[in-house]
């Protein structure tokens, strides 16, 4: 085994061996190269961690009646209820 002289604990080393950013740039098209963000394929100026948080959490959040979940579940209801009627399709 050869020595190492690299200190892992070095960010500056933690970054060299760090996954390398997937992006391709649009006019040279080479890879990026920057490191990856943890547990993304980009990096921090390729949109790793970007997006607005999902659900109560996002701050536009107001009562929660138009989530995903409320229109699945008033979906689901409105189904059934069409259904019971017996309107003979499920559509
Ligand atoms: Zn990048």
């Amino acid at each position: 085994m050869t020595k190492n002289d690299a200190n892992p604990m070095s960010p500056a080393q933690r970054l060299k061996d760090a996954p390398r950013c997937h992006a391709r740039a649009k006019s040279t098209g080479e890879h990026c190269k920057a490191p990856a963000v943890k547990g993304w394929a980009v990096c921090r100026v390729h949109g790793a961690g970007g997006g607005a948080p999902r659900g109560r959490a996002h701050w536009n959040w107001k009562h929660g009646e138009r989530s995903a979940e409320a229109t699945r579940l008033r979906q689901l209801t409105n189904m059934l209820a069409r259904f019971g009627r017996g309107s003979g399709t499920l559509n």
